[in-house]
């Protein structure tokens, strides 16, 4: 762990799994966090999860890295709160999901001797707030990290320590590629799962309690990703913009085919289609980013 004093601001499932996941391993090291509200400190206070500060400022004195770990849209005017009192040598990272704009919100605010190495833990869950951390968030999943020019090459292999110290694989690419990537394999899914559930309730007015009642794996799993946390998705999309409305284009298209081949009842492409799709989710199984147990390895009952 190449950090002394680690600074979390945010307290949420992100940075209460940062602070759980340092303490199984490097329980030397000291952590302060903050939160906007009193009662997200109370609850991390409760939880132990670090020094609770009442302010950024108090969070981020003396500390060598500084985390954050807030919405992507409240990046930059958190960082503007402690940016001038952080201490000369520091680094700043953070968690979210977008990349391009955090760092367009971040570099103007950065002081001189401060470096930046913006990062994005790829794992999660639909739940939020410091009471849905664990330790092992990280365990074998992909951390990203998004270096820019100006920083020094060293600060960037401090912060890949830090994170394959705290369980994660790591790799590099630059921003607009990382936000293409996500909007792929994370974002434009969101959206298609709130759409989908969106569907579904308008229909639950029709068919009463059935979609609730009879709901089948696939549609619960939709209702699993839509029910992740309102103010973080509306972010993501407000910040990841060109390239969701890139992806979306295309998945509109494709589905204007499938619908075609259903309408048409095309049975070998969509038989096609499936064994293609099939095969990428072998590809995930063989790559260790997901179980191999039916039903997501679910308790049965659940
Ligand atoms: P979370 O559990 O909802 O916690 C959010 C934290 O941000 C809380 O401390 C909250 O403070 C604070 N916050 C919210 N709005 C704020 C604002 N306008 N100004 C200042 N503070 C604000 O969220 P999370 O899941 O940990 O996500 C944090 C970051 O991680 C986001 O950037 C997200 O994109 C990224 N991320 C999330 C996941 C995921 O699956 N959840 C995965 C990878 C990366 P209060 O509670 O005190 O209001």
């Amino acid at each position: 762990m190449p950090y002394n004093h680690i600074a979390l601001i945010g307290l949420g499932l992100i940075s209460a799994s940062i602070a759980l996941a340092i303490r199984r391993k490097h329980k030397t090291v000291k952590i302060t966090g903050t939160s906007r509200s009193i009662d997200t400190r109370n609850k991390a206070r409760e939880l132990g999860l670090c020094e609770v500060c009442e302010n950024t400022k108090d969070a981020v004195k003396n500390a060598d890295l500084i985390i954050l770990c807030v919405p992507v849209g409240a990046m930059g005017s958190v960082f503007d709160e402690f940016a001038a009192t952080l201490k000369e040598g520091a680094t700043v990272t953070d968690v979210g999901s977008v990349k391009v704009e955090v760092i367009a919100s971040i570099m103007p605010l950065l002081p001189f001797g401060v470096n930046f190495v913006p990062g994005h833990p790829l794992a999660g869950t639909e739940n939020s707030g410091p009471e849905s951390g664990f330790d092992s968030l990280f365990d074998n999943r992909w951390c990203l990290l998004t270096p820019i020019k100006q920083c020094p090459e060293a600060s960037v292999q401090k912060v890949r320590s830090f994170w394959e110290g705290l369980g994660a694989k790591v790799d590099e690419m630059d921003a607009e590629h990382h936000d293409l990537v996500l909007a792929v394999t994370s974002h434009v899914p969101h959206l298609i799962a709130y759409t989908m559930v969106g569907v579904a309730d308008d229909l639950s007015n029709i068919t009463k309690s059935e979609v609730i009642n009879y709901s089948a794996a696939g549609f619960r799993d939709f209702t699993r990703i839509a029910a992740s946390d309102p103010t973080m998705w509306r972010d993501v999309f407000l910040n990841n913009k060109g390239a969701s409305l890139e992806i979306l284009g295309r998945f509109t298209e494709e589905l204007t085919a499938l619908q075609r081949a259903v309408r048409r009842g095309d049975g070998d492409l969509l038989f096609d289609y499936f064994t293609r799709t099939r095969e990428v989710r072998r590809k995930i199984l063989e790559a260790g980013q997901d179980t191999d147990q039916p039903n997501f390895g679910r308790e049965k009952n659940n």
